[in-house]
């Protein structure tokens, strides 16, 4: 185990470690996962002596800047998240549990590994069943024939970081990178991420939104107290002066390897005022479009058909819910 003091240094120690090495944030996914003979890194870097990857504050330009080994009770305690992005703060809180909050990092939750139900099993269990292809096989147990793994993108903060446009600041060895999160995503779930495992994720930064605005995270799962999603929808709506909405984002986790944002939202309820019939209106057709557009799959427990009849009922209760700023 290796203990660095600075972002520099633990970039360096897993450059120098090679594909030997991993990091470890709160260890509240990446333990498990090695009792489960999922990772087997011969070299852990710990980052919880990293004081620059910590805590939250505004900049003077109004954006909020959050250091990865943030925890997620903090994020989702804090004022400046709660007032300027509600949708994150309640993600956030409904993470696992909340000892697992305490220790869990936003950086971590980024970063999470995708999840199925033929993988995320002890080493045992996957043996009897031949393995699959995303770890040690060569078949995959959801798609017949498929020949890339579709396990589900299963973090909650992303969907919700998604609707705020957040922007994700990496060190990796070959330099800083500010990557849009949207840009983040990749569907594989093998990795589901357009940098690699030797990019360390330094800090989010959520841009100032102009004018008020609402969000809400939803999540449905078979436990309140503990479970991952079996879907998770954020939506953000921003108002004008005379209440109509200007902006809207809605973006989905739970499904297939990458979290999904939904295109055409704002397209579809500008102009729209809630609590009058134009946006009771423009509610149905975003429905109507999502539950078209979004299709759970057998990868994660929970039957494929509720989880889809719940897209739109999820959605619309998120929206509602974001349209009280
Ligand atoms: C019982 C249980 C229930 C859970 N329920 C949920 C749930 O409902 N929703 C949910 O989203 N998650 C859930 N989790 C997963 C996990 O606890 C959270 O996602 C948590 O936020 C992970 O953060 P961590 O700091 O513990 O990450 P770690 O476990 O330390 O790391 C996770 C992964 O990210 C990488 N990593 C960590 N930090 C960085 C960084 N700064 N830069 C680059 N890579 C990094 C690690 O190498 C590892 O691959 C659950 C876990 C358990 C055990
Ligand atoms: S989706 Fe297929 S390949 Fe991927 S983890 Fe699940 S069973 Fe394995």
């Amino acid at each position: 185990m290796e203990y660095p003091t600075t972002v520099e240094d633990a970039v360096a120690l897993l450059a120098k470690h090679g594909d030997r090495a991993m990091f470890l944030a709160g260890g509240t996914d990446l333990l498990p996962n090695m009792k489960h003979g999922l990772f087997e890194p011969e070299v852990v870097i710990g980052l919880g002596a990293i004081e620059d990857m910590k805590g939250i504050r505004k900049d003077k330009d109004g954006s909020l800047h959050i250091g990865a080994m943030t925890s997620l009770t903090e994020v989702a305690r804090s004022q400046l998240i709660t007032e300027a992005a509600p949708a994150l703060a309640q993600a956030a809180s409904v993470v696992a549990g909340p000892q697992i909050r305490n220790m869990g990092t936003l950086g971590g939750n980024v970063m999470l590994d995708t999840r199925c139900q033929w993988y995320n099993q002890s080493h045992f269990w996957r043996k009897s069943l031949g393995y699959c292809l995303k770890k040690d096989g060569t078949v995959c147990h959801v798609i017949e024939g498929g020949k890339k793994c579709v396990a589900a993108a299963s973090n909650d903060t992303a969907p919700a970081l998604m609707t705020l446009a957040a922007e994700l600041h990496f060190l990796s060895p070959s330099g800083e990178v500010a990557l849009p999160i949207e840009e983040l995503w990749k569907a594989d779930g093998t990795w589901n991420k357009n940098v690699g495992p030797d990019a360390l994720l330094v800090s989010v930064h959520l841009p100032a939104l102009s004018g008020p605005h609402g969000g809400a995270y939803l999540k449905l799962r078979e436990r309140n107290a503990i479970d991952f999603p079996q879907l998770g929808i954020a939506a953000r709506l921003g108002f004008a002066e005379d209440g109509s909405i200007f902006e809207a984002a809605v973006a989905a986790t739970a499904l297939g390897p990458r979290p999904i944002l939904l295109q055409s939202t704002t397209k579809l309820l500008a102009g729209t005022t809630p609590g009058e019939s134009n946006f009771e209106e423009a509610l149905l057709e975003l429905c109507a479009k999502a539950h078209k557009q979004l299709s759970p799959l057998a990868n994660i427990p929970g039957d494929e058909t509720y989880r889809k009849r719940m897209v739109p009922i999820f959605l619309k209760r998120a929206l509602v819910l974001a349209a009280q700023p």
